[in-house]
């Protein structure tokens, strides 16, 4: 049995999951397990699509890739997919909105983004994709979804998000005692 929970954030990118989990790995000390970096480090790619320029990831060989770390608790993984994580992994998963689009369109031209993959993602928060993804994927009780637009929400969000933790971990300590 997990003794600390496993917790997703996931959103369009550019939303703030890099920065979301960067401080709650600081506050909560639960590990930022950065879906992008282990597909690069243990070569999890199956395809570079041009279009979009993006690679795309092999799935099954990821999973494969984190299950047994994954499976003992304490991952903050930040992703812009949910879906793939077996619902017994996960304890809790945040979606994080940014509903302006000129912030949001902001921060991707600033990373270079070409018009195809800019207007895509807009579309992907305009339409909430991820957060429609994120409840079907996973029972409604576990889904939460942020605004990360100002400085202040990355606060108030990352202080809600801890507080939920520190519960988790008292619940199970009660359960085992
Ligand atoms: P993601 O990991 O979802 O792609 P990042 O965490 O890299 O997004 O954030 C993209 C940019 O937007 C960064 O420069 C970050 O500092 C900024 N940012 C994200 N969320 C907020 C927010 N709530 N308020 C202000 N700036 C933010």
């Amino acid at each position: 049995m997990r003794t600390s929970p496993n917790v997703i954030v996931t959103g369009t990118p550019g939303v703030g999951k890099t920065v979301h989990c960067e401080q709650l790995a600081q506050e909560t000390g639960l590990r930022h397990l950065s879906i992008n970096q282990v597909a690069k480090d243990r070569g999890c790619y199956e395809t570079y699509d041009h279009e979009l320029q993006t690679w795309v990831v092999d799935e099954d060989k990821l999973l494969d890739a984190i299950e047994d770390e994954v499976i003992q608790g304490g991952y903050l993984i930040d992703w812009h997919a949910c879906d793939l994580f077996p619902r017994s992994w996960i304890d809790l998963v945040v979606v994080l909105r940014c509903s302006s689009t000129s912030v949001l369109y902001d921060r991707l031209a600033t990373r270079g983004y070409n018009q195809t993959k800019l207007q895509e993602n807009l579309d992907a928060e305009i339409f909430g994709v991820l957060l429609e993804e994120a409840r079907e994927a996973f029972d409604e009780e576990v889904v939460v979804e942020l605004d990360s637009e100002k400085d202040g929400d990355v606060e108030s969000n990352c202080a809600r998000i801890s507080s939920w933790v520190a519960s988790w971990k008292e619940s199970r300590a009660d359960d085992t005692d």
